[in-house]
Formats: structure tokens, C-alpha cells, sequence
């Protein structure tokens, strides 16, 4: 499968909690070097790391991790639950 780069890639594709599917990179998290998941299409949408730290992680107790971001803008991410 190629992008429309042309960049032959490992496109991997994750549905956000609409339902809308998106093509998805994937990056360490800052704060403990675990590897979420960001859409490429629409930036601001994560998939954070939650459970799957990785055996690096310097920090499990990391908002990745306790609060992760699912398929969700990140922006929710610092909203109070509702
Ligand atoms: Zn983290
Ligand atoms: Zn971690």
C-alpha cells in the first residue's frame, strides 16, 4: 500500500471513537518513551499507550498510561469527565 507521498509504508489505519478511521504514525510519549499512536489525517487525535508499557517505560504511572487518550482529540484529554 502506498500513500499519496508515494511513501511505501507500514499504513497502519485505527478507528476513532466516531467511527472514523484514520492513517496512524506512531511516536514515544514524552514524558516515558512508550509508543502511542497519532492520526495522520487529523492532527490532535491519540492513541495513547494505556496499558502497553513498553520495557523502557521510565514511568508508569505516566498520563499515558493512567489517562490514556483513545481515539479521542487530545484536547479532551485535559477536560474534566463529564
Ligand atoms: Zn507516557
Ligand atoms: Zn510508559
Amino acid at each position: 500500500m502506498k500513500t499519496e507521498d508515494g511513501i511505501e509504508a507500514f499504513v497502519a489505519t485505527r478507528r476513532d471513537v466516531r467511527g472514523k478511521w484514520h492513517r496512524v504514525g506512531s511516536a514515544p510519549c514524552e514524558e516515558c518513551g512508550c509508543p502511542y499512536d497519532y492520526s495522520l489525517d487529523d492532527p490532535g487525535v491519540f492513541w495513547e499507550a494505556g496499558a502497553n508499557t513498553s520495557g523502557d517505560c521510565l514511568d508508569e504511572m505516566c498520563d499515558c498510561h493512567v489517562m490514556p487518550v483513545l481515539g479521542l482529540p487530545v484536547k479532551i484529554h485535559f477536560a474534566s469527565a463529564s
